[in-house]
């Protein structure tokens, strides 16, 4: 019997109610990635319950720690951020308390249906932060069948040991190993994990039950079409994200100086949300996305011109190699 998706978080009403009494606040910021929204009233029902403080719930996506609403952190006195760890390279206020939102569900079935499946002997352990409480049991069970696990600590990024974001892969890279158990749900993680590290990777989904090899061709290919289709494009839109923990202008100054010196036009467009529909006006060739990582590749196809990553810029413009291609990242190491 499997715990569904929905009931599986642990939201820690307790310990806000508990912070709310402690720190005297009278008024307080709920941003929920959209999977927990729904919980939301409920969550604020029972806190202004117990509290009396009045529970402000901010209602535009939240994709991640990357995008705390400086705007809802001016109007609140403490502001609790559900479902991400902090990231180690952004401070932005004291008032802000990160709820990680850790699974309640059982890994140990899934780990023991996966153990026969692990071809290596030592095996990485990755997982996303509502996970990373299970991985010491996670590696006691195969460990016990004879192989060895690691577990990297990532890069200043990253919160936990063996924690991976949709835009960084780096506690992947930390430990040598044979191949990785993505202790998790869903294939982007993983895919980041098998294309930055050109290891295998299996998924052992403890809502699902489910263990999977994870097949990075089908992304490479829709990349390399991605790719093939902006090789002549002449005029660029380089995309620069507005939220505190995706801003990368640097990297977006650097691209466009590339641009020039390749002789084709490229322009800078800040924007928060990044949409199709936000950037039909901008007639370009292609674009390149310097925000979140995820985007150029979950919305793959909803743009009107192509959208590359920054890696596959390089790629466009003859700087980097084709077997160099790899998943955008955030870090603090080259990639
Ligand atoms: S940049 Fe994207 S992948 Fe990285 S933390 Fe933010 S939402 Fe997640």
């Amino acid at each position: 019997m499997y715990l569904g998706i929905n009931e599986a978080f642990d939201l820690r009403s307790n310990y806000i109610i508990y912070i709310i009494h402690k720190s005297g606040a009278k008024i307080v910021g709920f941003q929920l990635p959209e999977g927990l929204k729904k919980k939301g009233f409920k969550l604020a029902k029972k806190v202004e319950e117990s509290t009396g403080a009045e529970v402000l719930i901010y209602g535009d996506p939240c994709f991640g720690a990357c995008d705390l609403n400086r705007t809802l952190i001016e109007h609140v006195d403490i502001l609790f951020h559900f479902g991400h760890a902090g990231l180690g390279d952004m401070k932005l206020s004291d008032k802000v308390y990160f709820i990680e939102a850790r699974s309640l569900v059982d890994i140990g079935h899934v780990v023991e249906k996966a153990v026969p499946e692990l071809k290596g002997q030592i095996i990485g352990l990755i997982t996303t932060v509502q996970h990373v409480h299970k991985l010491m049991e996670a590696c006691a069970i195969i460990e016990t069948r004879g192989k060895t696990c690691v577990i990297g600590h990532g890069d200043s990024r990253i919160a936990y040991p063996g924690q991976v974001l949709g835009c960084n892969f780096s506690a992947a890279r930390a430990e040598k190993c044979n191949e990785y158990l993505y202790i998790g749900s869903g294939d982007f993680h993983p895919l980041g994990v098998a294309l930055s590290t050109k290891k295998r990777v299996l998924v052992a989904d403890p809502f699902s039950g489910e263990v999977r090899e994870i097949d990075p061709s089908k992304i490479l290919r829709q990349r390399s079409a991605v790719i093939a289709k902006s090789l002549d494009a002449e005029v660029f839109g380089i995309i620069v994200s507005s939220k505190s923990g995706q801003k990368r202008l640097e990297l977006a100054f650097f691209l466009k100086e590339c641009a020039k010196r390749h002789g084709k036009d490229a322009y800078l467009i800040l924007m928060d949300l990044v949409t199709p529909e936000q950037l039909l006006l901008f007639k370009v060739d292609a674009f390149v996305n310097t925000a979140c990582p995820r985007l150029a590749v979950d919305e793959i196809g909803r743009f009107q011109s192509p959208m590359l990553t920054p890696q596959e810029f390089e790629i466009v413009l003859g700087e980097r190699e084709w077997d160099r291609l790899v998943l955008d990242e955030i870090t603090t190491e080259p990639i």
